[in-house]
């Protein structure tokens, strides 16, 4: 089996970016587009009777209608005719009465919203046209033995801007996540199928998955007993029970699609911050907090192979010169420089740290003193065979570098790097541009 025998369904999906709301009162409207301009600066046009929106609609094409039931010069079945010309619509109502909800429900319309509270409904929106947004990404698993019951799964992941892959068994879907390694992220899954049932699949998907990796909503007719706690237990997300009316499947799947998309802003919120923590900012090179925390895994792991660690410490020569002459953004840009030398020269098993100012550590695992001081000669050569090119001002320099290195099997690297450091003086005091191991 391939990926591309399960063709994903995405046509359906577009983004939302140009949108018209329609609603008879000024205020509340003037409001919405307002809330929504200032979130996504988006376009946003306003009708406020029924002739208006019909002659807007005509004219431009929207993304997203975003609608009141009733409208004063409205001609009857308004939300009807705007629906079979394949709008997508939200519709905003002042009354949660059990005839007209039912009614509105009946369409195949994104959601309905309750417009008594000016706040709710507004976050309700602005949360809503986000996740669409989003969504249209998001490949959703429907995995049925009926194809009726997939068509209908099928009708409501398409309102909501979903692409989606059918399969009519869980030995297929694993086959397609767990053999073929292909993307699905969120699954929606019946219980009683022929070739592995909804448990059995959610019990191995959760060997490879996490519940916020994958996120699996459970159906099922079945009245076995405790079989919502048993799906629950194996790492469903959710279980809803057939028959379900979609307005529920649509609210728990959009809660589901709720907290996948936190889970998702929070994992790259935490590797940002890790990020910005362990990296200089200036050069992306690791800073000194990488240096400190990381080190003892690297000293113990040489002390436990036996194999030898080398410390560089470089310096830029006359650095305070160069800022003097050409100027601070110039000195910016020497760091620069140096730092691309550096990782261009250093392996990719090599630390290499912006230690401070014009100064760099690198930190070689595996190393001898001969192999060291190569390295080092290497490193020193380049910096002086090459040009600091500030576009900006148009001027170009040259830069040297001393350095002073140890090397050694030293269980605690300060005193490793005190020991460079004294050598990198030797450098200077000789004249600099040269290297000491
Ligand atoms: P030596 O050859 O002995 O190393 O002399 P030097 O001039 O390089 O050393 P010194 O320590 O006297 O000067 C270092 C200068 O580096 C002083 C400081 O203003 C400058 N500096 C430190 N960090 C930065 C930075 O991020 N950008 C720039 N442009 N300059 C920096
Ligand atoms: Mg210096
Ligand atoms: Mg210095």
């Amino acid at each position: 089996m391939q990926c591309d025998q399960y063709s994903i369904i995405n046509s359906h999906c577009k983004i939302i970016k140009y949108i018209l709301i329609i609603e008879d009162s000024v205020s509340l409207g003037n409001h919405v587009r307002e809330m929504i301009d200032k979130y996504f600066s988006f376009r946003c046009d306003i009708a406020r009777t029924e002739i208006q929106a019909n002659e807007m609609i005509r004219c431009k094409r929207y993304d997203l209608i975003i609608t009141d039931v009733y409208l004063p010069d409205s001609s009857g079945n308004f939300l009807g005719k705007l629906v079979s010309s394949g709008l997508r619509l939200i519709v905003m109502t002042a009354s949660e009465n059990d005839d007209l909800r039912s009614g509105i429900l009946t369409l195949p319309i994104i959601d309905y919203v309750l417009k008594n509270d000016a706040k709710t409904l507004v976050d309700y929106l602005i949360n809503t046209i986000q996740r669409l947004n989003s969504n249209r990404s998001t490949v959703i698993g429907i995995c049925d033995e009926s194809k009726t019951s997939r068509h209908v799964m099928a009708q409501l992941v398409k309102s909501q801007n979903l692409p989606y892959i059918e399969f009519s068994n869980g030995q297929e879907v694993y086959d397609f996540i767990v053999k073929e390694n292909c993307k699905m992220d969120v699954l929606l899954c019946d219980y009683e199928m022929s070739k592995m049932n909804g448990l059995e699949l959610i019990r191995h998907l959760r060997h490879e998955y996490l519940a916020c990796e994958l996120p699996i909503l459970a159906i099922s007719a079945s009245d076995k007993p405790h079989l919502t706690v048993q799906f629950l237990k194996a790492g469903a997300n959710d279980y809803i029970k057939k028959p379900f009316g979609n307005e529920e499947l649509c609210t728990r799947l959009n809660l589901t699609l709720d907290q996948f998309y936190a889970n998702r802003r929070n994992r790259a919120l935490r590797a940002e911050l890790e990020r910005a923590a362990t990296h200089d900012f200036l050069t992306q090179l690791y800073n000194r907090n990488f240096f400190f925390t990381q080190i003892h895994h690297i000293t113990a792991d040489a002390i436990r192979q036996k194999k030898p660690y080398g410390i560089l410490m470089i310096d830029i020569d006359y650095f305070k010169q160069v800022n003097d002459t050409y100027g601070h953004p110039a000195g910016d840009a020497a760091i620069i420089h140096l730092a691309a030398i550096i990782k261009n020269t250093a392996r990719t098993s090599d630390y290499c740290m912006r230690w401070g100012g014009e100064e760099f550590l690198i930190l070689i695992p595996h190393t001898t003193a001969s192999e060291l001081r190569k390295f080092a000669e290497r490193l020193r050569s380049a910096v002086e065979k090459s040009e600091v090119c500030v576009v900006d001002e148009k001027i170009s320099f040259s830069i040297t570098i001393s350095i002073g290195g140890a090397v050694g099997l030293n269980e605690i690297a300060k005193e490793m790097i005190v020991e460079a450091d004294a050598l990198l003086y030797q450098a200077k005091k000789a004249g600099r541009n040269c290297v000491k191991i």
